[in-house]
Parts: C-alpha cells; structure tokens; sequence
C-alpha cells in the first residue's frame, strides 16, 4: 500500500503547473504523453472510460471528499439515517437541496466533450463514470454507452410504486416549502436515484462496468483518486484481463504502479490536446 509519505516514491521529480502535465512516469515528457495517450487511443479495439470526480471540478463541482472543502456541509446523509427517521429524511432533502443545486449549475468542459467525440467516432465500448452529476449525457454521451455507477442526481423515484420524476420537479416542491416531499402517486418515500453511502451498487450496471472492463484494451481512468471501492476495482479487472492502464489524474492514486501511462494534470486541458492528436490520426 502506497504511503502519502513514501520515503522510496519519485518525490524528486519536478511539480508541474496545473495545466500542464508532469512527466509523470515511464521518462516521458508531457508532451510526449498525450501524443502516447492519443496513438493509444486510435490504436485501441476496446477503449473503456472511467471517470470520478476529478473530471467534474473543472465544471464546478468541488469533489466532496477533499478535505475541508464545501461538501463537509453538503455531505450526503447515509442510507441507514434516512430510512430509519424523519429527521433524517427531512436532512436528506435539506442537503441535497444544496447539492443539486451546485449541480444544476455546472457545464460541461472539454474532457466531457472528449468522451463524447470518442463516441461518435467509434472509438469508445463504454464509459463508466462514479459521477451523479449528469454531465456525460449532457454533452452527448449516449445512455446506451455510459454506466452511472452511483446512479444520477437528476431523477427521483418512488420506493413504493417506482413512479419517477425530475430533480426539478421535486427541486420545485422543496423550494415551496415542503419538507420531506412524498409520491403523488401512492404517498410513498421518494429519494433521488442515487447510491447512497452505506448502500451497494446496483448489480445491473456494475455488471455492465465489470464486463467491459474485462473485455477492454485501452483502460483510460480520468480524475478518479481509485479509493472508493468496489469501483476501484475496475483498473484490476481490466490488467488482469491484459489491457493496458492510462491514469490521467491530478493526485497520484494508489493504483498508479497498474498503469503504463500516467498524466498529471486537468482533464480538460489534457483531454483537449489528446482529442486534436487523435483527430489527426485518424
Ligand atoms: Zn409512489
């Protein structure tokens, strides 16, 4: 297990500028890294995305587990807190007040963009993301081709009779005053359709995730820190299925002795260079 202070680590190497990545591994220079990156990407059969929330800061979604940071008071409220009381239903909806609205809010930014181009142009089997935040769907990447490991932030849905809604609807409902909004339908709990803390993944997508993962020769991670488990097991699942591991994050993850490839730097800035390399390659 890697250590923060590994007294054995490259801590040698140079810092980077935030937009510029480090030669962060195997002796290639930044520049030579995104050029790697992109002959990787129009060379690969099976390309599998993965994406946490470091491709989503940039869009102005801070990641809730840097400490310190907003999401110490939006923190979400775990799924045992809510089923077992009101107060805790009534703080769920309090939170996630806060939090879908910093998630209304965000945009799309040129990492999002480029998945979505790679899709178009047949370059992608699947894109796994941890994010709930919609946004690869709202820059065109197309549902059929994207899994949201821990579901989405835009929809609410009854666990009573399953009848589901917009975010906004219910969004509309809180801002009028109710508290703990329940189904028109049937008066049931509503939640949104979100894999709560505490709560395992649906078997359905991580299925889906796990499948092509094995099935994948290009493994791309982008702004994922690799920590939240059992997501964090995809990069070993694609390895060990023999692909081949790109980790493009700001923060070393303790998977990155997995990968042939590491970038540092933003996903955005990153992604765009890769996307004009792999658009001339093709
Ligand atoms: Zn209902």
């Amino acid at each position: 297990m890697a250590s923060d202070n590994d007294p054995g680590g490259a801590g040698t190497s140079e810092r980077a500028a935030v937009d510029a990545p480090a030669a962060a591994s195997r002796s290639l220079s930044a520049d030579e890294g995104i050029a790697r990156l992109a002959e990787l990407i129009a060379d690969a059969e099976h390309l599998v995305v993965f994406t946490g929330a470091g491709i989503s800061t940039e869009s102005g979604i801070p990641d809730f587990r840097s400490p310190g940071g907003i999401w110490n008071r939006y923190k979400p409220i775990d799924y045992q807190t809510f089923m077992s009381s009101e107060e805790g239903k009534r703080e769920y909806w309090r939170r996630g007040r806060n939090t879908y609205a910093v998630i209304r809010e965000a945009r799309p930014n040129p990492a999002h963009l480029a998945l979505a181009e790679l899709e178009r142009l047949g370059k992608l089997d699947l894109l796994i993301t941890q994010n709930i935040d919609g946004l690869h769907t709202a820059t065109g990447s197309s549902p059929e081709r994207t899994v949201e490991l821990h579901g989405t932030a835009h929809r609410v849905f009854c666990m009573n009779c399953g009848a589901t809604m917009t975010r906004d609807e219910i969004s509309a409902r809180l801002d009028a005053g109710e508290a703990i909004p329940a189904c028109r339908v049937c008066g049931g709990t509503l939640r949104a359709a979100t894999v709560a803390f505490g709560e395992p993944l649906p078997r359905e997508p991580w299925q889906r995730a796990a499948t092509a993962a094995a099935g994948s020769d290009l493994f791309l991670i982008i702004g994922s820190s690799l920590v939240v488990n059992p997501a964090a097991q995809l990069p070993r699942i694609a390895a060990n299925a023999g692909a081949y591991i790109v980790i493009l994050n700001q923060t070393p993850t303790p998977l990155d002795d997995l990968a042939q490839l590491l970038l540092r730097g933003s996903a955005g800035a990153v992604m765009a260079r890769v996307m004009s390399e792999v658009r001339r390659r093709l």
